[in-house]
């Protein structure tokens, strides 16, 4: 059977080979997918043997998404942008193909909610590895602009001087914030905290669309802050979980799965 892993550290929580088990059994694919605690500083060295022992894929989670883009022959233009992966593919040539999944899961996710960020403002809140990855997707769905802020202003400002040739996005600090937006992604880790973001008031509106990369079994303390400032609609991120998922399995096997079901299932088992 054909082969594939999440390699991580911290790795007990993944959802990963549930989601994988699902697509496969839905697309009638047959295969197995394993996780893998690796220890810091270990990848390089167990990525290739994984490889060199016949596995065919990977998907990569924190904190190795920059490790993997050193280790990979090639990367795709959107991992070569983002800077980090959390997909590798073993090709017909024996060599290892790099890409970043994360920003097409979450468009996916988006298209599901028919939340379409043409022509809107878009805030991306933080300004680590996951704002790294949605930024070229986002930037291609043609928004008016996105801004990006975060705690550390300067880590805002190096993240839009590096997207700048996909789009219009800017960097602002956190609290020089003044208008509503249509769209808020948060991407930060605060909810490790048990907080939101420290965002002002304003920038949420009645149009507003609140979407947490975080997924909880209930609602986010963003998604409640945004809720509570009256946004339209709100979002935790199992949704792009499953989509960014879903993306690798079509790069390593040629099939798309089908979300929607999967989604319902890991819905229904964190409760
Ligand atoms: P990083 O550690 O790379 O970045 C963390 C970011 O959060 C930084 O911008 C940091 O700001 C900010 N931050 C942390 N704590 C606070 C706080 N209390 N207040 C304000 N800002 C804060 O993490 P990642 O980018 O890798 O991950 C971010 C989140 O995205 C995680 O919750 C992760 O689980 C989620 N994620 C979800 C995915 C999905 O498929 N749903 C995929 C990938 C990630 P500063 O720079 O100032 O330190």
């Amino acid at each position: 059977m054909d082969r594939y892993a999440v390699f991580g550290n911290p790795i007990a929580h993944s959802q990963s080979p549930r989601i994988h088990a699902l697509f496969a059994e839905q697309t009638g694919e047959r295969l197995d997918y394993q996780r893998t605690l690796v220890a810091k500083g270990g990848f390089a060295e167990q990525a290739a043997a994984f490889f060199a022992s016949g596995g065919r894929g990977l998907n990569v989670t924190v904190p190795f998404k920059e490790d993997a883009v050193d280790f990979a022959d090639a990367l795709t233009a959107r991992a070569q942008l983002a800077g980090a992966l959390n997909t590798l593919a073993l090709r017909d040539d024996g060599t290892v193909l790099g890409d970043n999944t994360d920003g097409a899961g979450l468009m996916l996710d988006l298209a599901r909610l028919a939340w379409t960020p043409r022509a809107w403002r878009v805030l991306v809140v933080g300004a680590g590895g996951a704002a790294r990855g949605i930024m070229q997707p986002l930037l291609a769905s043609a928004p008016a602009s996105v801004v990006v802020a975060n705690r550390t202003l300067e880590k805002a400002q190096k993240l839009a001087a590096r997207f700048a040739s996909e789009g219009p996005v800017t960097a602002v600090a956190l609290d020089a914030l003044r208008e509503p937006f249509e769209l808020i992604i948060n991407a930060t880790s605060s909810a490790l905290q048990g907080e939101a973001p420290p965002l002002a008031d304003r920038v949420v509106a009645g149009t507003t669309c609140a979407y947490d990369l975080m997924y909880a079994a209930q609602p986010t303390p963003f998604m409640r802050w945004a809720e509570q400032k009256g946004a339209r609609q709100s979002s935790d991120g199992l949704g792009m979980l499953v989509g960014q998922a879903a993306e690798s399995f079509a790069l390593w096997r040629g099939k798309m799965p089908n979300i929607e079901p999967v989604l319902a299932t890991l819905r229904e088992s964190i409760r």
